[in-house]
C-alpha cells in the first residue's frame, strides 16, 4: 500500500538532504562510536542542547575502550543537564560489553547491536545504516509523522501494528546506496520542515507535490495520535542523609497520599547539588559529602514521581523533624513505602562499602 507513491519521495528527499540538511559534527565524521553516542544523546533531547554535549564527550571519551574504563563520576559529570542518566549507564554497560565480545569495536549487525544494553529497533537502526551502511529502517517520531502526512494516513501511530506497518513501508523503499542518507533525511524532514503539533512548513517543503495531506489538506492534523489519560508528573528530589550508619527518615502527614507513613526525606522540584546543600543546611544539618543517585521513577494511581536524589553523609545535629534510624530497625521496624526503594538500596550499598555490613 502506498509503495509507489513513497518510492517517489526517495530522490527528492536525498537531493534535499544533501542540499540543504544542517550541518551536525555526528554527520562530518560518522564513525560507529561518534554515530552511537550521538543516536543515545538525541533520544528525549534537542539537537541544540545536544550539540556542546557531543563535542564535550567525544573529546574526553574519544573511543569505546575509554567508555567503558571510565569512572562513573565522570560519566554523570560529561551528563549532567541531559538528564535521563540511565542513557550513559547503559552506554557503558554496552561498552564493556563490546570491549569483551567484538574487540572494542561496535559490531556491524542490526540483531547484535539491538542486544547490547539501551539499544534498542531505533537506535540499531539508525547505527546500522548510518555508520555500516546496512538496509535497516530508523523509524522514530519524526518520521512516522512525516509517512502518516505523505501517505494521509489517519492510523493511530501509538498502535504498535500501526509502527510496524510503517517500519515495513520504510524498508521497502530504502536505497541500495546512501541508505543511511536517507534515514537522516526522513528524519531532518520532521526535525527542520514537516514539523509537529500541526506546524508543518508545507510551503518550503521538497515534497509538496507528492505529499497526499498536502493535497488533501490535512496535514495539520495528521498523524493521528491516542493521548493516553496522562498521570499528573511530579519532580522529587529524595534525600538520603546518612550520619554515621544511621538513616534520616521523616514521617508523612495524616492525611494525603501515603498518610502517615515513614519516607525519605523529600522536596518537590529536582535541585542542583548547590541547591541540595542548601535545604540540609536550613533543617540545622552539615553536609561532609554528597553525591547524586540514580534517577527513579514511581506510579501510582493518578500520580507519578520522577524522582533524582543524592546521598549525603551528615554530622549529627538536632533537628526534630528527622528520625535517625539504625539498619536494623530500618529492616525490622520500620515500613517505607516501595517509592523510595530505589533510594534505600543505595543507602544499603553504603553501609556495604564503608561499614563492611
Ligand atoms: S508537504 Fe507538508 S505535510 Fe507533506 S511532508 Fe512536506 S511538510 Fe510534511
Amino acid at each position: 500500500m502506498n509503495k509507489p507513491l513513497l518510492n517517489t519521495i526517495v530522490n527528492p528527499l536525498l537531493s534535499w538532504y544533501y542540499s540543504s540538511a544542517r550541518v551536525l559534527p555526528w554527520r562530518d565524521n560518522p564513525t560507529p562510536y561518534r554515530v552511537w553516542v550521538s543516536e543515545i544523546m538525541l533520544q528525549q533531547t534537542r539537537v541544540d542542547t545536544v550539540l556542546p554535549y557531543f563535542e564535550r564527550f567525544v573529546a574526553a571519551l574519544p573511543d569505546i575502550a575509554s567508555l567503558a574504563q571510565a569512572d562513573e563520576q565522570q560519566l554523570l559529570k560529561l551528563w549532567e543537564g541531559l538528564g535521563y542518566y540511565s542513557r550513559v549507564k547503559n552506554m557503558q554497560k554496552a561498552a564493556l560489553t563490546v570491549m569483551k565480545l567484538y574487540n572494542g569495536k561496535l559490531p556491524a549487525s542490526f540483531e547484535a547491536l539491538k542486544e547490547l544494553p539501551g539499544i534498542g529497533a531505533y537506535s540499531a537502526g539508525a547505527i546500522s545504516s548510518i555508520a555500516f551502511g546496512l538496509r535497516f529502517p530508523a523509524v522514530d517520531g519524526n518520521v512516522l509523522r512525516v509517512i502518516s502526512r505523505i501517505t494521509a494516513s489517519a492510523d493511530d501511530i501509538t498502535d504498535i501494528p500501526v509502527k510496524k506497518r510503517i517500519e515495513q513501508q520504510v524498508t521497502e523503499i530504502l536505497p541500495t546506496e546512501a541508505v543511511g542518507d536517507f534515514n537522516q533525511s526522513l528524519m531532518e524532514l520532521g526535525a527542520t520542515v514537516c514539523l509537529p503539533n500541526g506546524a508543518p512548513r508545507c510551503d518550503i517543503c521538497p515534497l509538496k507535490h507528492l505529499c497526499l495531506g498536502f493535497e488533501h489538506g490535512i496535514a495539520a492534523e495528521l498523524p493521528v495520535k491516542t493521548v493516553k489519560a496522562a498521570k499528573r508528573a511530579e519532580a522529587k528530589t529524595v534525600l538520603v542523609m546518612v550520619c554515621g550508619d544511621k538513616l534520616g527518615v521523616t514521617k508523612r502527614k495524616k492525611t494525603g497520599l501515603l498518610a502517615g507513613m515513614w519516607e525519605l526525606p523529600n522536596i518537590d522540584g529536582a535541585l542542583s547539588m548547590e541547591e541540595c546543600i542548601t535545604v540540609v543546611k536550613d533543617m540545622g544539618l552539615s553536609v561532609n559529602e554528597i553525591q547524586p543517585l540514580t534517577e527513579a521513577k514511581h506510579i501510582f494511581t493518578h500520580i507519578m514521581w520522577n524522582m533524582m536524589g543524592y546521598l549525603l553523609q551528615v554530622n549529627e545535629a538536632r533537628n526534630d523533624s528527622i528520625t535517625w534510624v539504625s539498619p536494623k530497625d530500618l529492616k525490622e521496624r520500620m515500613a517505607l513505602p516501595t517509592a523510595f526503594k530505589a533510594y534505600i538500596r543505595h543507602y544499603y550499598a553504603y553501609l556495604n562499602s564503608n561499614t563492611g555490613r
